[in-house]
């Protein structure tokens, strides 16, 4: 059942130029046009005919200002009336979101939500009723339906109407359009409700004129590209031509803008200045960095504090003290521990940042939580009141654009008192999803001046003039568009009324019309297509197969671009400055000898990665942990005799008391994901691993511990090379023998290389003529193995001595030799971003910085 037959459209008399659409407005005629762009430029264009500064003011709306416009005029007209309320866009979402998120087995999604919007607005528009017996048909009709209905009761207790229901409501007035002669500019088709409300203005004696762009003869070219790459730089090749002839008006047209648009302003950045051009597509104001960092203060909640709300809440610049605090919260971001935990204690951040970052701290410390729910009007308090506690927007100066979003921000706190209408009383959670909702929901675009080139979306341009035009993406899959059936209005009923994308004949009725009206807006035209979308060929749309040709520029990718480039040569050698002390012991030296830029960046530029996120303890604590306990216990068993002689029930005991020892400060700092099973399996893990290897020291030939974890400095060139040697070993032929534990072997032997990139043992050997022995062990994954040289003969796997013709003290002194060179290298600088495997770059965390191809 549907309320009626869909109208017929009404004769309208049409009004064949621009000229004579301008002198109807000049009349006093109200032009209403499909969209906001279009009435904006007809706007533009008619202050431009009149060429006088002061003019009554037009009438040219978009259509649902127009219908606004007249719902005013009723309550005005019949103010002793109760009129409905008409709910904004935020208040309809709202109820909207309530009614389907309470149902119990449908899963509340922002896409289920839009899918019914829009199935329940096409429905109001094409006046089908909701007891239409075929809405049985199937579950998803059926859910709809009851869903409607829910939403029908709501809006009568709430005594209220939305937008798509104005047109009724505005015809039930008899003579709210007796005196407006109106212009239907542009439209593509209407629907059946527009044409009821077409049929009872004329009932109430307005008149109304159509007006559509004229046909007239036009170039229009077609230019099948290679691929996407070979369609952009044709098209900015012909941008750039347009702008050298000082045209004003032209027109990208991206027909899927809305997807693409941060790809091609990206693009266009790389070759057309800013200034010169616009993208007409908002973005959700969710998505501009003040509007976001604003909402996730908003959304702070102690109980539940994240690693990266704490990483924002220290590099933000939206918030008091940022700029006073700049270096200290930067320094905060490399440098604590707490911040590799994936959800933080608030307490222990605030106490490690009271030290570092004190206004922070007491901005955090003075947070007022939320209460269990509140009114609206509570809320938008709560909100306000936390934003100025934080001192946001901060204390840096915005620029024209953030200005704007934050007044945006503002005001979209202010939009969020329309919800009470809705819904007096929110739970805390729901009141954080309604805010997030609607910043989401809500497109911002900042204000630019004039700019000549316009980026579009394919209804944006329709109805507007340029000088010229390029349409892109003009593939057979792109226009005329496929039928896309709406799930939960019965099938029947889409086809039988020809309801949007329900039909194909009417979706080739729409792309015909929409490149004619495209032709027309302009004289020079070029519409293109990729032949290739990576892998997929692609034909063009029927529509502009016929086309002649474009004829494609040569050399098109360098064009403005190149030119603008400067030569500059590299300086890689920026030798120590007098002043300038240079730290990083061994490590340094490795880092020189892997990759001259690599030293660089991290010992003179101080670059660091930033911490990542670890459950429990992260490589390098296990790895300091290891170490404490080989101190421990070689401190307390101090010769290999004194190991052999302790039973195994006491060892095993000294073993398990050294590891606590070690672990205790960990567990000390109460790091939420250091729990105690995480503890319990570290600590069987590190028993395990320390038996294998005193299961290995028992294999050795006798040795004492002379020295464990000291520190010596070794100087090089005129650097001082602090260096800490894991232990020392005294054996029984009066030589030494070094240790270094590591979590892994370095893959090849620094001693048998000319640039060694381990070269701790190399160092470490130069210390003391009685050294002979060097060892790396390594300790991982319950097993332990060993590389090393040493100038005796030592029967165990992993330990070679020197070669027949080889001597210890000659190598030592190739092993200075080959030091000093590195080390003369980190003196003058030497820092090019060469390594000496091109593997290294893969464990590299510099990559960004010395931009090695
Ligand atoms: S990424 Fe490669 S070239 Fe660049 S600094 Fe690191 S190791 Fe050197």
């Amino acid at each position: 059942m549907i309320d009626s037959m869909p109208p017929s459209p009404i004769d309208m008399q049409p009004l064949l130029t621009k000229d004579t659409l301008f002198a109807a407005l000049t009349h006093g005629a109200t032009i209403i046009t499909p969209n906001n762009r279009l009435c904006h430029q007809l706007l533009e264009d008619y202050f431009a005919h009149t060429h006088t500064s002061v003019n009554p003011k037009p009438r040219c709306l978009p259509y649902q200002a127009f219908l606004q416009e007249r719902y005013k005029k009723a309550r005005h007209l019949y103010a002793n009336q109760v009129h409905p309320l008409l709910l904004t866009t935020t208040q309809q979402r709202h109820l909207w979101q309530q009614i389907l998120s309470s149902h119990p087995s449908y899963a509340y999604h922002e896409g289920l939500q839009q899918e019914i919007q829009e199935a329940w607005t096409h429905c109001l528009q094409w006046n089908i009723d909701h007891q239409h017996p075929s809405f049985q048909q199937t579950p998803q009709t059926l859910q709809f339906q009851r869903w409607w209905l829910q939403f029908e009761k709501k809006l009568t207790e709430l005594q209220a109407l939305t937008e798509a229901q104005l047109e009724k409501y505005l015809l039930s007035y008899p003579d709210l359009f007796t005196s407006t002669p109106a212009v239907w500019a542009c439209f593509d088709d209407f629907t059946p409700q527009q044409r009821l409300l077409q049929q009872g203005m004329r009932e109430q004696g307005a008149q109304q004129y159509g007006y559509d762009l004229e046909d007239k003869p036009t170039t229009t070219l077609l230019f099948a590209a290679k691929d996407g790459e070979e369609e952009f730089l044709q098209m900015i090749a012909w941008v750039q031509q347009k702008i050298a002839a000082q045209e004003s008006r032209i027109a990208i047209v991206i027909p899927d803008l809305d997807t693409q648009s941060h790809r091609i302003q990206r693009l266009l950045q790389r070759h057309i200045p800013s200034h010169q051009f616009n993208i007409s597509l908002g973005q959700s104001l969710s998505d501009f960095p003040i509007a976001a960092h604003a909402l996730v203060w908003l959304n702070l909640d102690p109980l539940n504090f994240t690693h990266h709300q704490a990483c924002l809440l220290l590099h933000s610049p939206y918030l008091a003290g940022s700029k006073s605090e700049f270096i200290a919260r930067a320094d905060m971001m490399q440098d604590n521990r707490i911040l590799q935990e994936p959800t933080l204690s608030f307490t222990a951040l605030i106490a490690s940042l009271k030290r570092t970052t004190p206004i922070l701290a007491d901005l955090l410390h003075t947070l007022s939580p939320y209460p269990l729910d509140a009114s609206i009007t509570e809320w938008v308090h709560l909100f306000k009141s936390r934003l100025t506690h934080l001192g946001f927007p901060g204390e840096y100066p915005l620029d024209s654009k953030t200005y704007q979003c934050f007044q945006r921000f503002v005001l979209l706190l202010d939009e969020y008192l329309q919800l009470s209408v809705i819904t007096p009383i929110l739970k805390k959670e729901d009141a954080l999803n309604a805010l997030n909702t609607l910043a989401k929901s809500t497109i911002f675009q900042s204000k630019t001046s004039k700019t000549p080139l316009q980026l579009l979306g394919l209804l944006e341009a329709s109805g507007c003039t340029f000088d010229s035009i390029w349409v892109s993406g003009l593939t057979d899959q792109c226009l005329p568009q496929k039928s896309r059936l709406s799930a939960f209005i019965p099938l029947e009923l889409q086809r039988s009324l020809a309801m949007p994308h329900a039909l194909p004949e009417r979706e080739l009725q729409f792309a015909e019309q929409s490149l004619k009206r495209l032709q027309n807006g302009s004289q020079n035209s070029v519409f293109s297509y990729p032949r290739l979308t990576g892998d997929t060929p692609n034909l063009p749309s029927p529509l502009v197969d016929h086309l002649p040709p474009f004829i494609a520029q040569d050399n098109a990718s360098t064009t403005h671009t190149l030119s603008k480039l400067l030569e500059h040569n590299e300086n890689y050698q920026l030798p120590l400055m007098p002043t300038e002390s240079i730290s990083g012991g061994t490590t340094l030296l490795a880092n020189q000898a892997k990759c001259p830029f690599r030293a660089f960046a991290m010992h003179r530029l101080y670059a660091i990665r930033a911490p990542s996120l670890s459950d429990g303890p992260d490589a390098s604590e296990r790895g300091q942990i290891m170490h404490k306990i080989m101190e421990l216990l070689w401190r307390a068993l101090e010769s290999q005799q004194q190991l052999l002689s302790l039973s195994e029930v006491a060892l095993n005991q000294q073993i398990d008391a050294i590891i606590r020892d070690a672990i205790n400060p960990l567990i000390q700092e109460n790091s939420p994901s250091f729990s105690s099973l995480i503890q319990d399996v570290e600590i069987a893990r590190l028993k395990r691993l320390v038996s294998a290897c005193l299961a290995w020291e028992k294999q050795r030939p006798p040795f004492v511990v002379e020295a464990l974890e000291q520190e010596f400095i070794i100087p090089l060139v005129g650097i001082d090379f602090r260096v800490r040697i894991d232990r020392l070993d005294k054996t029984s032929t009066d030589t030494k023998c070094v240790i270094d534990y590591k979590s892994s072997l370095p893959p090849n032997k620094p001693w048998n290389e000319e640039r060694p990139d381990a070269p701790q043992l190399l160092l470490y050997a130069l210390l003391d003529n009685q050294i002979n022995t060097l060892l790396f062990i390594q300790l991982k994954s319950g097993q332990v193995l060993c590389s090393g040289i040493s100038d005796d003969t030592i029967r165990l796997e992993g330990i070679s001595c020197l070669k027949k013709d080889e001597v210890w003290t000659e190598k030592q002194q190739q092993w200075r030799q080959q030091l000093t060179q590195l080390a003369q290298e980190i003196r003058e600088g030497h820092c090019p971003p060469i390594p000496t495997k091109e593997s290294t770059c893969q464990r590299c965390d510099f990559l960004h910085l010395c931009r090695k191809e």
